[in-house]
């Protein structure tokens, strides 16, 4: 039985090219017994976002009384790091995300679009890369102990547009050390460390979020993963999931968490191949 689950899931009540009952109907053809959605909170500066709460979470029921017995769908949010939901409670668990840096002055910038991402570099950094990194890292452990999400997504996005170590070298002690530290920080919250193969679709990475070495130390401290599309439409849904599980067994990982009837479980990455 292969891997049939996923929490990381858009759909156009955010940023997501297919509605979610879309959604649902290709997770149902490719034999999902769970899918989550996650659709973003609300920034205020990346469009379109989560803004109709009650609306999403109504469709959610809706569907989960139309497909009753076929699959468990839930309702989380993948929450950015600088702007939590209101209300967590509304939702069954919490992705943690950084997408932005801010400066002390309160200015932000997307580190997700490249535009922006070069733009915070030489604005809030004097075009210092590394402590973009150290940013970033420290930012996303800091909400995760302030927030204790369920899942921490995309660890390393900062090296999405690092290709060919265009910006910072990813093998450097400077580098590690800003990655390994949040990874000390978050793996006493227990929170899941998502395997993310949404930039091998979407952006062409040959790794998935985080890359191996990350994986390795995650494994080596006791933490835990899971793995997830991170998927804004249906073809990437499972995305090289089996790919991303052999991975996660070459870090040294034999289980990882995935939700199943709506709560996150441990199986064994044998079981799921
Ligand atoms: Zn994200
Ligand atoms: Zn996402």
């Amino acid at each position: 039985m292969p891997l049939c689950s996923n929490a990381h899931t858009h759909c156009s009540y955010c940023d997501g090219l297919n509605t979610m009952e879309e959604m649902v109907q290709a997770a149902l053809s490719l034999g999902f017994h769970d899918i989550g959605f996650s659709s973003h909170s609300d920034t205020g500066l990346q469009e379109p976002v989560l803004k109709d709460i009650p609306g999403y979470l109504a469709e959610i029921s809706r569907l989960r009384q139309k497909y009753a017995g076929q699959i468990t769908i839930t309702a989380g949010v993948e929450q950015d790091a600088l702007y939590p939901v209101a209300d967590p409670g509304q939702f069954s668990y919490l992705i943690s995300s950084v997408h932005c840096l801010r400066n002390r002055d309160g200015k932000t910038w997307i580190v997700d679009h490249f535009e922006t991402f070069q733009d915070c570099l030489e604005e809030m950094f004097g075009g210092d890369a590394m402590e973009l990194v150290r940013a970033f890292f420290e930012l996303s452990a800091q909400s995760v102990l302030t927030y204790r999400p369920q899942v921490v997504g995309h660890l390393d996005l900062v090296r999405k547009y690092n290709d060919g170590g265009r910006y910072f070298d990813e093998t450097s002690p400077a580098y590690l050390d800003a990655a390994k530290s949040a990874i000390d920080a978050i793996i006493p919250t227990g929170a899941i460390f998502e395997i993310n193969t949404g930039g091998m679709f979407r952006h062409s990475k040959a790794t998935p979020y985080p890359d191996i070495p990350l994986l390795r130390y995650i494994r080596d401290q006791g933490g835990r993963v899971m793995v997830n599309s991170d998927s804004h439409e249906l073809a990437s849904l499972a995305y090289r999931f089996p790919e991303a599980l052999s991975m996660a067994q070459d870090a040294g990982f034999s289980s990882v968490w995935l939700l199943r009837d709506g709560v996150f479980v441990e199986e064994p990455i044998s079981a799921l191949m």
